[in-house]
C-alpha cells in the first residue's frame, strides 16, 4: 500500500501516522442518527430506532474529542449524520469547533433541505463549506428516492449555501443503476454553468437500505465512458482527496469520482469516524468500534487522547468489501457517511 501524500513535514506541527504510514488528520463527526429524509439506499422506511437523546454525545463531549484529536495532529473535522441540521443547536456546535485552536474551520455534509434558513448562520458561526447530497434533478424521482423530499427545497438550500459563501459547493450523487444513471450527463453539465464540484459516489454495501440495490454499483470508470471531452485535474500536492476530478475544458466546475469499490482508495484514507453515541470507527466498512464514553467520564484528557491514539494505531490497512466481508451492522445514517 502506498501511504497518502503529505506536504513537506513542518517542525512546528504535530502529525499522527498509522501503522501503514498514513497521516491521520481527519475526523468525521456524526452529530445525530436522526434524519428528515429516508433515502432508500441509506435507511429503511420505518422501524428505525433512534439512539435516544440520553445516549447522544453532548456538545461539550464532542468539543473535548475535537481538542484531544487536535493534540494528536488532527486538523479536519466534518459534521454529518443522519442529518446534521436537525440536531438542535448545531450552529453553536459549529462555533465551538471553529474556535478550537489548531483545528481547520469545520465542514459539513447535509441533504440541504434546511440550508435555506440556516446557511447564513452556519457561515457566521465559522462553517467553511458544505457538501450537499442530491441524487436526482427530477422532482418526482427525488421524492421517490428520498421517500418524501422536495427537490425545490434542496435546490433552495444549494442557492442559500452559495449566497452565504460556503464555497466551493459540492454535490454528492450516489449513482444507482436503473434509477438515476440516465441523469449522469445532466449532473455533469451543471459544472459548465456553476463553479461546483459534482461528485459521483459508488453505492456501498453499508446498512440495510443499500441491500435492495444489490452490489451492481455504477463504477466511476463506467461513468467516465458516458461523459467524454473531459480533461483530468491533477491532485494538489500534499492534499489527500478521495475524489478524482475531471473537468470540461473551460468549465468553472469539476466532476469528481468517489470510487470506494472500484478505486481502492484505502491507501489515501486519512480519517476516523465518531458516531453520535460516542464510538470511534477506524474504518467505515468494519464492525469494530472503540467506545469513548468511559474516557469522556474522566476529568482529564489523558485517557481520551490514549484511546484516540490507540484507535489510529489499530486502523485497518484496507476494507474487504469486494471480497464479500460481512456487511457493517450500523447503517450509514448511524455511522455518519
Ligand atoms: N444526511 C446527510 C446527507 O445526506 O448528506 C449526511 C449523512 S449521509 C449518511 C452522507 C452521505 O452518505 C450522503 O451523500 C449519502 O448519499 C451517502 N450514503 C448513504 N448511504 C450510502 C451507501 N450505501 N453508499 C454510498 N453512499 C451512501
Ligand atoms: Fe438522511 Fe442523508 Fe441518509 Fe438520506 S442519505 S436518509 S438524507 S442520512
Amino acid at each position: 500500500m502506498v501511504p497518502n501524500p503529505v506536504a513537506p513535514l513542518r517542525a512546528d506541527v504535530v502529525y499522527m501516522f498509522d501503522k501503514f504510514g498514513r497521516n491521520i488528520d481527519y475526523l468525521r463527526i456524526s452529530v445525530t442518527d436522526r434524519c428528515n429524509l429516508r433515502c432508500e439506499y441509506c435507511m429503511p422506511e420505518t422501524g428505525v430506532e433512534d439512539i435516544g437523546h440520553e445516549n447522544i454525545l453532548g456538545f461539550e463531549d464532542i468539543e473535548r474529542v475535537v481538542r484531544a484529536a487536535v493534540s494528536l495532529g488532527f486538523r479536519k473535522f466534518r459534521l454529518t449524520g443522519g442529518e446534521p441540521l436537525v440536531r438542535r443547536g448545531i450552529v453553536s456546535l459549529v462555533e465551538r469547533i471553529a474556535a478550537v485552536r489548531g483545528a481547520d474551520a469545520p465542514v459539513m455534509t447535509s441533504n440541504g433541505l434546511l440550508l435555506s434558513r440556516m446557511a447564513a448562520d452556519l457561515k457566521a458561526a465559522g462553517l467553511r463549506r458544505v457538501n450537499i447530497s442530491l441524487d436526482s434533478l427530477r422532482a418526482e424521482r427525488y421524492r421517490r428516492i428520498t421517500r418524501g423530499g422536495v427537490l425545490a427545497d434542496a435546490l433552495a438550500g444549494i442557492r442559500a449555501a452559495e449566497a452565504a459563501g460556503l464555497f466551493p459547493i459540492r454535490l454528492n450523487v450516489v449513482t444507482l443503476r436503473g434509477f438515476n444513471d440516465d441523469e449522469i450527463s445532466d449532473f455533469a453539465r451543471l459544472t459548465l454553468e456553476h463553479p461546483w464540484d459534482v461528485r459521483f459516489i459508488e453505492l456501498m454495501p453499508v446498512g440495510e437500505g443499500s441491500a435492495g440495490f444489490g452490489l451492481a454499483y455504477v463504477s466511476g470508470r463506467e461513468i467516465e465512458t458516458v461523459l467524454d471531452g473531459f480533461v483530468p485535474v491533477p491532485a494538489k500536492a500534499g492534499v489527500t482527496e478521495v475524489a478524482k476530478y475531471r473537468k470540461y475544458p473551460g468549465a468553472p466546475g469539476r466532476v469528481g469520482f468517489i470510487s470506494p469499490l472500484s478505486g481502492h482508495f484505502c491507501g489515501d484514507c486519512n480519517k476516523l469516524r465518531l458516531t453520535a453515541d460516542g464510538r470511534l470507527k477506524t474504518c467505515l466498512h468494519s464492525n469494530r468500534e472503540v467506545d469513548l464514553r468511559p474516557a469522556l467520564r474522566a476529568k482529564d484528557e489523558t485517557p481520551l487522547v490514549a484511546l484516540l491514539r490507540a484507535a489510529v494505531l489499530s486502523k485497518e490497512e484496507r476494507h474487504r468489501i469486494n471480497e464479500g466481508e460481512a456487511p457493517v451492522r450500523r447503517g450509514m445514517s448511524r455511522i455518519g457517511g
